[in-house]
């Protein structure tokens, strides 16, 4: 039975990706050798980093702009650290939106002050701060574009003076945007691109080497840039499913092309929690995530007919996070629409039973 996978991540991707990592982890283009036996050293190896590097550039349209792209090791959760230790100097602002942006406030006071600009805590993050103002002395602003535990996804992102840096973990790849607004954007890997286990971080250079601290090697963006994302072991086989899914996502018409399904697949769901009285939506209406769907039952008693239903339809990873309870639906790139039908279909048929 076809499984409809709906987890927040790791999560679904393109089924030719499944397929052809798994032929290079038996036999790597024919080599007689695996993709994770062969040295990183090796003209193979360098060429997959290499073509990754340029892919993601060139579907942001950040190639020939001054920007690198890196595919570096520790999640996300390492460029909280590694964005403050290579950027904040004095003083750097965060937009509070949930529980990712309050992890990367916790690291960036290690280095300096930092300054809330705005923040959704008061109503457990359901919704993006609006008309906040930014400081024009803060080293850069932090903004996290797509908050996967509530739902809630940045529909446009302030004008400043001051760097930007973002947090793109659950939503790159997935809209089109004026990449060039922003001086740093990271992301783990583990949602629209690949296989857990790298990050990819996207560094306008001119932003760097502006702080006075040493920098440890393994956590200075400029060494690794300087070895062109190289400087140790990478990690071979997430890499090497970045840059099929890349490769896909190119074939299939870029970012653009994706973004039109993706919006498919929003209407689709968010019509349906509207119009079905079963179903309430947790996020406000103006900043609901494409790629993130939460929602709640309005009567909490449906909770087993509803649970036993999806899983009967082949749905998986459905609930929602502990922290905002309820159900999430995970809509990555991956995602087809005939699978947010099969969702819609289970929730239309809780609505004839209730
Ligand atoms: N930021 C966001 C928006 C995320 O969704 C996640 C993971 N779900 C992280 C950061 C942390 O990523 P990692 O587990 O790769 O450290």
């Amino acid at each position: 039975m076809k499984k409809h996978n709906f987890s927040a991540g790791p999560c679904i991707l393109p089924q030719e990706v499944f397929l052809k990592a798994s032929e290079a982890v038996m036999d790597f283009n024919g080599s007689g050798l695996s993709l994770i036996e062969i040295s990183h050293r090796s003209k193979e190896f360098v060429d997959i980093m290499e073509k990754a590097r340029t892919l993601a550039l060139e579907l942001l349209g950040l190639e020939g702009k001054g920007y690198q792209a890196l595919f570096l090791q520790g999640g996300a959760s390492l460029e909280f650290l590694m964005a403050a230790y290579n950027l904040l100097d004095k003083k750097a602002g965060y937009l509070n939106t949930g529980a990712w942006s309050e992890k990367a406030i916790k690291e960036a006071k290690i280095f300096g002050e930092v300054v809330e600009v705005g923040s959704s805590k008061d109503e457990n993050f359901n919704y993006i701060p609006k008309g906040y103002t930014v400081p024009d002395d803060l080293d850069y602003l932090h903004l996290t574009s797509n908050n996967t535990i509530f739902g809630t996804q940045v529909k446009k992102f302030p004008k400043t003076t001051v760097p930007l840096v973002c947090d793109m973990s659950s939503d790159i790849f997935s809209r089109q945007l004026d990449f060039t607004q922003f001086d740093l954007i990271y992301a783990g890997a583990q949602k629209n691109m690949g296989a857990a286990g790298t990050t990819l971080v996207v560094v306008k250079e001119d932003v760097l080497g502006k702080v006075s601290r040493k920098i440890p090697s393994m956590l200075d963006y400029k060494v690794h840039i300087s070895k062109d994302s190289m400087f140790n072991t990478p990690a071979v086989f997430a890499v090497y499913t970045c840059m099929l899914t890349l490769e896909w996502l190119k074939n299939l018409g870029g970012i653009p092309a994706i973004e039109e399904i993706n919006e498919k697949k929003a209407q689709l769901l968010y019509s349906e929690i509207d119009l079905n009285p079963v179903f309430e939506g947790f996020a406000k209406m103006e900043d609901r995530s494409h790629m993130n769907a939460t929602f709640n039952l309005a009567d909490e008693k449906l909770k087993e007919t509803f649970d036993a239903m999806w899983k009967e339809a082949g749905i998986n990873g459905l609930n929602g996070h502990r922290s905002v309870g309820g159900y999430r639906a995970s809509m990555y790139n991956a995602m087809s629409l005939e699978s947010v039908g099969i969702l819609v279909d289970v929730m239309s048929e809780m609505e004839r039973k209730g």
